[in-house]
């Protein structure tokens, strides 16, 4: 065994330094970009009993640390100070009242202490390294995030009728047909927003109900710690004087038989007395993977609806409308290029938007086409790999080859249907998924105008989304240059 020399320093107790230390944990482990867009700009400004507190610049910002850092910075603040040590956040928030003037609050807050935020600004977000079983503490505690609204939710097509089924609900919990609600779809696209944005209507309207948003997977947490404690009673007690639950992410019951078996319980219990239950899942009901066939078909007792991702036109208003609310300015050009080439989730939108702002407040420069390129390429790196390999000739030669058609034909300046057809699709292709400029593209098309490519970029991103026939038929051609990503 090692003796303890006692010549040994007292603890480090600044969080400067401690916060030191952690970067240079993390730096290598996140390369370099990253670091400097994610961790440059975090500020430790406080450590105390153990617990380390971050200043980051947004609610985002913290959500992005959250979702893709949290084990890397976990791992280094452990290291630094054991097993007990703990993380908060201070969050500057915008106050969304045009004045820019920020201020600060805690993730998650001191439950003995006001915050010092309007009231109803922003609640707790649990910190996953404080997962405590439940105590009478936590009642009423709604663990919703204010920032969540149907007023920042964009409605488009995409998300038309979970939005408003979700308004209806939040309007007369549990007295609608709308009960439960259970909103399905792909990561990224407003799920936890719907739902949360739900909770805090119904807490606007009904102040006197008792909402309660839970993360599945700590709904999962908290059922196995209860079992270990014997405290099931206690846990099902507690669910069950909620008056409208939100779980999210419900797929994470798959398999957990005890736990399914209990949450059974507890949506009966709610249903029947006419409480409002709210869930989301990252697939169909009927997809969900081993989930007991009696929950399932409880699922559908109520309305089950999908958000899907936005389109062209929706991700324009999604971007303009992010860029005023946080108080960006970004040239139309790189909204366009932004709206037509993020296709995967709303999510990845807002994180582009992030990392160019970030970016272009690091390095003092204003946000640009090729900037805008290389932030995009970054967080849907499959693009960077085939973006290198893709020449523009291969481009003409193998949309050409798959309309029968010439390479010259591709090129020429006629108006004939299959032409145009082949033409569109090429330039799309060339536009989309190789690192050239509009102009060298519009170029290699007999010197076109350049503002040809990005129309003809966009027709094609639009008929994709309109019409899936369209769609397969551009996939057929990508999949003959060998792009596999979207
Ligand atoms: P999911 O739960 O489906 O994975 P989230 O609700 O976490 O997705 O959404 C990801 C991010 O995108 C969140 O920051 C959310 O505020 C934002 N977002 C999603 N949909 C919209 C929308 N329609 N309008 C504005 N922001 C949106
Ligand atoms: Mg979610």
């Amino acid at each position: 065994m090692k003796l303890v020399s006692a010549t040994k320093l007292p603890p480090v107790v600044d969080p400067q330094v401690v916060w030191v230390n952690c970067l240079r944990v993390i730096r290598p482990a996140v390369g370099e970009q990253s670091f400097k867009t994610w961790f440059e700009p975090i500020r430790p400004i406080d450590l105390k009993e153990n617990t380390l507190t971050i200043q980051v610049p947004s609610q985002f910002f913290y959500e992005w640390l959250e979702e893709h850092y949290v084990n890397i910075i976990k791992r280094a603040i452990v290291t630094e100070l054991g097993n007990s040590a703990k993380l908060e956040y201070s969050i500057i928030i915008d106050q969304g009242n045009g004045q820019q003037q920020p201020f600060t609050i805690n993730i998650p807050q001191h439950k003995s202490v006001t915050p010092s935020v309007a009231p109803g600004k922003v609640a707790p977000v649990l910190n996953p390294f404080d997962r405590k079983p439940i105590s009478p503490v936590d009642l009423l505690e709604s663990n919703l995030a204010a920032h969540y609204s149907f007023n920042n939710l964009v409605e488009g097509e995409c998300n038309h009728f979970a939005y408003q089924a979700g308004l209806s609900a939040a309007k007369l919990p549990g007295a609608t047909a709308f009960n439960p609600f259970l909103v399905y779809g792909g990561v990224g696209l407003g799920k936890t927003h719907l739902a949360q944005a739900i909770g805090n209507e119904i807490k606007k309207l009904h102040p006197r109900k008792f909402v309660l948003y839970v993360p599945c997977d700590l709904f999962v947490t908290q059922f196995v710690d209860a079992l270990r404690n014997n405290q099931v009673q206690e846990f099902t007690n507690y669910y069950m004087q909620v008056d409208a639950l939100i779980v999210d992410d419900v797929q994470f019951l798959g398999g957990k038989e005890k736990t399914q078996e209990h949450f059974f319980h507890i949506f009966n219990h709610l249903h029947q007395a006419g409480k409002q239950i709210i869930m989301t899942t990252d697939c169909a009901p009927r997809d969900l993977k081993g989930m007991q066939e009696r929950l399932l078909s409880r699922f559908k007792w109520g309305v089950v609806t999908d958000v899907q991702m936005p389109d062209y036109r929706t991700r324009m208003e999604i971007i303009h409308f992010k860029l005023r609310s946080q108080g960006l300015d970004i040239p139309e050009n790189v909204v366009d290029f932004l709206a037509q080439n993020i296709t995967t989730s709303i999510r990845d939108l807002q994180g582009v938007l992030i990392t160019l702002a970030a970016q272009a407040s690091l390095t003092h420069s204003t946000i640009d086409l090729p900037m805008a390129r290389a932030a995009l390429a970054r967080i849907i790196s499959a693009t960077q790999e085939s973006e290198v390999a893709i020449s523009l000739d291969a481009v003409i030669k193998v949309v050409a080859g798959h309309f029968n058609l010439r390479p010259e034909q591709v090129c020429q300046n006629t108006r004939k249907q299959e032409v145009v057809q082949a033409r569109q699709i090429a330039m799309f292709i060339c536009h989309r998924y190789t690192k050239h400029s509009l102009k060298l593209i519009a170029e290699a098309f007999g010197g076109k105008d350049h503002s040809t490519v990005s129309h003809a970029s966009k027709a094609v991103t639009q008929k994709m989304e309109a019409d899936q026939v369209y769609k397969s038929l551009v996939d057929a051609v990508k999949a003959k240059l060998n792009i596999r990503h979207k």
